[in-house]
């Protein structure tokens, strides 16, 4: 698949990252989240949220002398409990009210959700409460893959053997592969994606490939391969 990238061709001043003729070159490695946060800023703008295209505060404001507050950030569309990839495809600006009540809803359902804001009679909450009763039946049954839970057309079956990890851990596996773990042993399913290069080098998954490597050693899995990212970061 395509990453959506800004329509012109540019550096970075840190040196992270490079547009060229519709690619990204990445030149650091562990940096994709940062770059993917950044373009996203760059593409959508920081100024409008994406749901309820309220403006948006760019400027950081500061609060009891110590603690910085800003309104935007960035939500993830399929979200990140289904498997939903931090990239430019799957990330928009949203205020932090849009965002931390979407939680794990879908974009449509989040619309729907919307509805019952400032209803208070008794039919309206009933209806609340169904459609969140309906909800949570529909998560669980996403978690155990009986409904798709990610945009299809993202993924692609590859080799986990044939992916190039460029880094390695020293320390003991750590609690973000536990709770991996966790969910593969009730879900029978990975609960991450894995993100590669058009080099086919690890961008983002760290954890579910180490998880896919002890489960799934002959088996094509799902992965994302971003067709027009290059991984130049390798000693
Ligand atoms: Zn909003």
């Amino acid at each position: 698949m395509k990453l959506i990238l800004p329509d012109y061709d540019f550096k970075f001043d840190d040196g992270l990252a490079e547009v060229k003729d519709g690619m990204l070159y990445i030149y650091k490695p562990g940096s994709f989240k940062e770059i993917m946060y950044r373009l996203t800023y760059m593409i959508y703008g920081k100024n409008e949220c994406y749901f309820c295209h309220r403006k948006l505060r760019t400027n950081m404001l500061e609060l009891d002398n110590s603690k910085y507050f800003s309104q935007v950030t960035l939500d993830h569309l399929v979200p990140q409990d289904f498997g939903g990839p931090t990239i430019t495809n799957n990330l928009r600006p949203a205020c932090s009210d849009c965002n931390s009540s979407k939680g794990n809803m879908y974009p449509d359902e989040f619309e729907e959700y919307k509805k019952f804001d400032g209803k208070k009679d008794k039919a309206s909450k009933i209806e609340k409460k169904q459609f969140k009763n309906a909800l949570r039946l529909k998560q669980e049954r996403r978690r155990f893959g009986e409904i798709e839970s990610v945009n299809e057309e993202w993924y692609s079956d590859e080799l986990i053997r044939n992916i190039y990890v460029n880094f390695w851990i020293t320390e003991p596996l750590g609690v973000m592969y536990k709770k991996q773990e966790r969910y593969f042993k009730n879900y029978k399913r990975l609960p991450k994606p894995i993100v590669i290069s058009q080099n086919r080098f690890l961008l983002d998954g760290f954890n579910t490939i180490l998880l896919g490597k002890y489960n799934f050693e002959d088996k094509k899995i799902k992965i994302i391969i971003l067709e027009n990212v290059y991984f130049m970061g390798f000693p």
